[in-house]
């Protein structure tokens, strides 16, 4: 389990799978990352690509602990949920077991973040109970953005079947907190949710701070660590191609300014690292925290 301290925060990356996210699903997420591009960035080897280029990512939720508080911040795949990449359809991992391994039991988290409604985000929000899609986490505040909410429920159910299994229930539920984003939103003083649009109209990534360190937690306005040498390199995914491009470019100048950590939401192990600039080039150098239980 890979953990990290920021000031008096503490987070930690709980592991969900990497299934259906190795390189065929990186060259079609990221066109330009082909093998060739890849092998020409040395630094991606070992961790987030091997030496003939070919890369992978994975699925992981990043628990923040802040001023007493456990704040879960995207909620991968989920088990039991029918999906029509195999892949993804009807996974049974032990996800909640590791978050409780993380010190993040369900029945404790205080926040429920989601950075977007893609369905590898928003999955555990809700858990099958042998009759229905329950919240996973009783107690919890669900924290989506408002506008991320009413772009999903204008594309109807086709586009999103994660909306109907891992959103819709935490309405019945009064657990569902849409907050209006402007130009951020705290959750304690040293967490704060920030706008980071272009990949969904309301995504948002994770700034923590305290005494006077810094952290992102990137969500998908980064895919992958090449994105940090090439910001301009966008996805089909990406709902706008130009401004999640924008987006990209403006966190990482900030994360590169701050000295910041940067934490990758779907950066294979070690998910964390700095921002290094050279010559006009610019790399991610990983930085592994402190490391416990089994691997990940
Ligand atoms: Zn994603």
């Amino acid at each position: 389990m890979q953990r990290w301290t920021i000031g008096e925060v503490e987070v930690v990356a709980v592991f969900e799978t990497s299934d259906g996210f190795g390189p065929e699903f990186v060259r079609r997420l990221i066109p330009e990352a082909t093998r060739e591009r890849l092998r020409e960035m040395a630094w991606l080897v070992p961790h987030w690509a091997d030496a003939a280029g070919d890369a992978h990512m994975v699925v992981q939720a990043f628990g923040i602990r802040s001023a007493g508080r456990l704040i879960l911040v995207d909620t991968c795949i989920g088990n039991d949920k029918v999906r029509r990449n195999p892949a993804f359809h009807m996974l049974a991992t032990p996800f909640l077991e590791r978050l409780r391994e993380a010190g993040f039991p369900p029945e404790e988290v205080d926040e429920v973040v989601c950075t977007h409604l893609h369905f590898d985000h928003v999955g555990w929000n809700t858990r099958w109970d042998g009759e229905r899609w329950i919240p996973t986490f009783p107690k919890a505040r669900y924290l989506i953005e408002r506008r991320e909410l009413e772009h999903w429920r204008s594309q109807g159910a086709a586009k999103n079947p994660a909306l109907a299994d891992s959103v819709e229930p935490l309405v019945e539920a009064r657990l569902l907190t849409p907050f209006e984003l402007g130009a951020g939103f705290a959750i304690t003083n040293e967490v704060e949710l920030v706008p980071t649009p272009g990949h969904t109209p309301g995504h948002l990534s994770v700034r923590v701070s305290s005494k006077g360190a810094l952290a992102w937690v990137t969500g998908d306005a980064l895919h992958h660590p090449c994105q940090i040498a090439h910001p301009e390199w966008t996805s089909p995914a990406d709902d706008d191609q130009p401004r999640a491009a924008d987006t990209r470019r403006a966190m990482l100048r900030e994360v590169a300014e701050t000295r910041a950590l940067l934490l990758g939401t779907h950066f294979a192990s070690p998910s964390g690292g700095r921002v290094r600039h050279r010559d006009g080039g610019a790399w991610f150098e990983a930085e592994t925290g402190s490391k416990s239980g089994e691997a990940e």
